[in-house]
C-alpha cells in the first residue's frame, strides 16, 4: 500500500453497538463522527453506514442548534481532545 490511511478499520460503529437512535444530547455518541474543528466527518473516512450517517447528521445539527456543539471553532480554541471537558 503506497498511501497511508489515518482510518484503517471501515466498518460502522454504530452497528456494531447495534445503535437504532441517536440521541443529540448525548454529545459523546457521535464524537466519532466529529473533527477537532466539530465538522461532521464525511462517510468514506468514518466508514458510518448511510442510515446511520443520516441519523448522526441530523444530531449533530440539532446539537448545534441547542448549543451542545459549537458551529465554529476558532483557531486560538482549537485542542486536541475537544471532549475532554465534557
Ligand atoms: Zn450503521
Amino acid at each position: 500500500m503506497a498511501e497511508k490511511r489515518k482510518y484503517k478499520k471501515r466498518y460502522c460503529k454504530y452497528c456494531e453497538t447495534k445503535t437504532d437512535y441517536i440521541d443529540f444530547k448525548n454529545v459523546s455518541s457521535f464524537k466519532f463522527s466529529l473533527s477537532e474543528r466539530f465538522k461532521i466527518m464525511p462517510r468514506r473516512l468514518t466508514g458510518n453506514c448511510k442510515r446511520h450517517q443520516d441519523m448522526v447528521t441530523i444530531a449533530i445539527k440539532r446539537a448545534r442548534q441547542t448549543a451542545m456543539i459549537p458551529y465554529i471553532v476558532d483557531r486560538q480554541n482549537v485542542v486536541t481532545n475537544p471532549f475532554e471537558g465534557l
